[in-house]
């Protein structure tokens, strides 16, 4: 699979418009902020595919891009924790990924980006929590690493594995990355080649 072959395919503010529920697709979570169109824009050589620094309001939508192999898609889950949002605005977010996440058959595989810096947050949480009931297949990306010294880098990264080894098993991986430095891009298309086999 070429990464930068992404084209984008579809919004969507409901299940009914997603493409259709066939082939293999992999989501990319995380909290506002946490880095993750950028990881989605390295990971794809693609500085403009998934928008950066989102505005309030525009973060709603699933966004769906297609690879260069026939129903292969890379999905931008709405990201969270914008304290400015209204708590119905949170809460019909938190419906539409709630259907997305329990409905999509396709969906072989969550990324979930946190920042080094502040892993394991409330919307982290959740996210583990639910791949922990559903069995769903967890990669997190601790981005921003090159924010930290190589030592407290590691040592996040062993205690966050720990944690999460702990409760997902072999259904959890979890790795360094840094958009900035363009580091960890291998290891992460090697899980998700795992994951995206027809
Ligand atoms: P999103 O809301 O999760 O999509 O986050 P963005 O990708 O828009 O990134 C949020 C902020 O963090 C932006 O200012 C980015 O430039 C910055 N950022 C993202 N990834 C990295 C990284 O790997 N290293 C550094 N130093 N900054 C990053």
């Amino acid at each position: 699979i070429k990464y930068n072959s992404a084209v984008f395919n579809t919004s969507a503010a409901r299940l009914s418009q997603c493409p259709e529920d066939a082939g293999a697709e992999v989501a990319f979570a995380g909290r506002s902020n946490a880095g993750k169109s950028s990881a989605i824009n390295t990971l794809t050589n693609n500085s403009k595919l998934a928008r950066t620094s989102k505005t309030p309001g525009r973060t709603q939508l699933i966004n769906f891009f297609d690879l260069n192999v026939p129903g292969t898609r890379i999905v931008d889950l709405p990201g969270y924790g914008y304290a400015k949002v209204p708590v119905a605005m949170k809460e019909h977010w938190q419906k539409h990924l709630d259907a997305y996440l329990q409905k999509r058959g396709c969906l072989r595989g969550v990324v979930l980006v946190m920042d080094i810096r502040h892993p394991m947050k409330e919307f982290d949480e959740m996210m583990v929590g639910w791949c922990e009931s559903t069995g769903m297949q967890l990669h997190v990306l601790l981005t921003k690493a090159d924010k930290l010294k190589r030592g407290p880098a590691q040592s996040t990264l062993l205690s966050v594995r720990k944690e999460l080894k702990a409760r997902l098993g072999d259904n959890v991986s979890v790795q360094t990355f840094s958009a900035l430095k363009k580091s960890g891009i291998e290891q992460l298309h090697s899980r998700l080649n795992g994951w995206l086999q027809l």
